[in-house]
């Protein structure tokens, strides 16, 4: 088996660093760390979990600038974008360390039997965290932050591109002064993660990635009898109403379906539109695709980077070649860049058939697909054509219309006239292939703690 883990420069192809792959010592070191520190973390009063969380806001604004920097050599996002992901990182430790301990506060049941019913929320144990490149910060601190707080320990598995990250959040939570063993990263290839999850010191696991990883990890917890949540992929439609105002909505499409080069699971991907606005909405679009800026990610004037691996850019190519060969028209772009970097042009597939790759699959990049739709229950099936039901838009002049459709879209999260996007304040979920569980708000934090029903009599 390999013994080193090797990351690479997207935008150049040139080596970053190796990181070692931890042998067992090191794995059995890691999770004995995790399990002996929870007792004493879960016992400490929330408010000093919540001051502590509060300071990994202050180190992470106060190293944006070198995180950023790293974000973007790993994984080739544009540097304005990297900033914003570790600002974001930030506000999601100062939400819960304003909130978590009024979230997980007992919760006092009226009407309930005895002389005092209540239920409290008590964490679980070590959490494993099966982390994706995409956005190696967010992903991290979005279940670091609530789940943390709430008393677990977490041991975070990233992904192999993005291991330079995972050390680097590591040292925030140490820099922030969390004991060891609160927050670890194991550096461990996929084949190990089953043995981690059967551990008996892990109390449950989340993932984020694929459907496929979504499968087997849910699998495998499902054998040990662990609490899993799982934020997979999803294909989120567009929809475009008769009377919405084309040029805005245009705009929104695009950067809805080409932040992070299109890397993002709840990035627009299939835009619906009523055949009335369909031209005008397609020439809009379209222009907007071809205007935007893709090349190095380091220069401030870019709007797409790389794709971050090339088995990525490989995956995304073979996708849109078999719905080009099913029937598929290419509007713009279509192929894979001719320079050095893993680089795809934004791109416009329409007369998408069904069955092809461009219809059932997640595109992870920055390829869109335009459909034209009739009238709105068409619009509805369109939308729900799909295994995944992670995030739905619908756009209109009207918004009670739009809202008048939320009911019909089968999807976790619904937006009318906005572009789906997480928010710490905000629940996040999936259904069908795009997994279960929640994430962010007061119902993410509860996800990895026991509600303890009380009854004294
Ligand atoms: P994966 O789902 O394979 O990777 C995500 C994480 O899961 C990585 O840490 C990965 O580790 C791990 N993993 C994968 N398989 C298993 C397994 N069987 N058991 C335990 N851990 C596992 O995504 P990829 O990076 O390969 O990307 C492939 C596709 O997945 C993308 O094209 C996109 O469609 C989707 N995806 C969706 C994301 C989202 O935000 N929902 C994020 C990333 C990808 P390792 O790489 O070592 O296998």
């Amino acid at each position: 088996a390999p013994t080193l883990f090797e990351t690479m420069n997207p935008a150049t192809g040139a080596h970053l660093a190796t990181y070692a792959v931890d042998d067992e010592a090191a794995v059995e070191a890691t999770l004995d760390s995790a399990a002996d520190r929870f007792d004493a973390w879960c016992d400490r009063p929330i408010a000093e979990r919540e001051a502590l969380l509060e300071d990994v806001a202050t180190v992470l604004r106060d190293g944006k600038d070198d995180y950023a920097a790293l974000i973007t050599d790993e994984v080739g996002k544009p540097l304005d974008q990297s900033r914003a992901e570790v600002e974001k990182c930030a506000w999601v430790c100062e939400y819960y360390a304003e909130r978590a301990a009024g979230q997980l506060q007992d919760e006092r049941l009226d009407g309930a039997p005895g002389t005092k019913t209540y239920v409290s929320y008590e964490p679980l144990g070590p959490v494993l965290a099966i982390m994706p490149w995409n956005y190696p910060f967010w992903q991290v601190f979005r279940f670091a932050a609530p789940h943390l707080t709430a008393g677990n320990v977490g041991l975070l598995k990233h992904a192999p591109n993005t291991l330079g990250c995972a050390q680097a959040i590591v040292s925030i939570f140490r820099e922030a002064g969390y004991p060891e063993g609160v927050f670890s990263s194991l550096q461990i290839p996929t084949d190990r993660v089953a043995d981690v999850i059967a551990d008996d010191r892990v109390a449950a696991v989340t993932l984020t990635g694929s459907t496929r990883a979504g499968r087997a990890v849910a699998a495998e917890s499902g054998e040990a009898l662990k609490k899993t949540v799982l934020e997979l992929g999803g294909s989120d439609p567009f929809v475009v109403l008769d009377d919405a105002p084309v040029e805005t909505v245009a705009e929104q499409a695009v950067t809805a379906r080409t932040q992070n080069a299109g890397q993002s699971c709840i990035a627009a991907k299939r835009f619906v539109v009523h055949e009335a606005v369909y031209d005008e909405f397609l020439d809009a679009v379209t222009q907007r695709m071809e205007s935007l800026t893709v090349g190095d990610p380091t220069a401030e004037a870019t709007d797409l980077g790389p794709l971050a691996r090339a088995d990525i850019l490989e995956q995304l190519d073979e996708q849109v070649r078999a719905s080009v060969d099913a029937g598929a028209t290419v509007v713009t772009g279509g192929e894979p860049m001719s320079r050095e970097g893993h680089y795809y042009p934004p791109t416009i597939l329409t007369d998408v058939p069904d069955g092809c790759p461009a219809a059932e699959e997640e595109l992870f990049g920055p390829v869109a697909t335009v459909t034209a739709v009739p009238d709105e229950s068409t619009a509805v099936r369109v939308a729900n054509d799909t295994d995944f039901g992670l995030g739905a838009s619908v756009w209109t002049a009207d918004a009670a219309r739009g809202e008048a459709l939320v009911p019909e879209i089968d999807a976790g999260n619904v937006f009318v006239n906005q572009v789906v996007q997480s928010d710490p304040r905000l629940p996040f979920s999936g259904i069908k292939d795009s997994g279960y569980g929640t994430e962010l708000s007061k119902h993410g934090i509860r996800e990895f703690t026991n509600a303890k029903t009380v009854w004294v009599e």
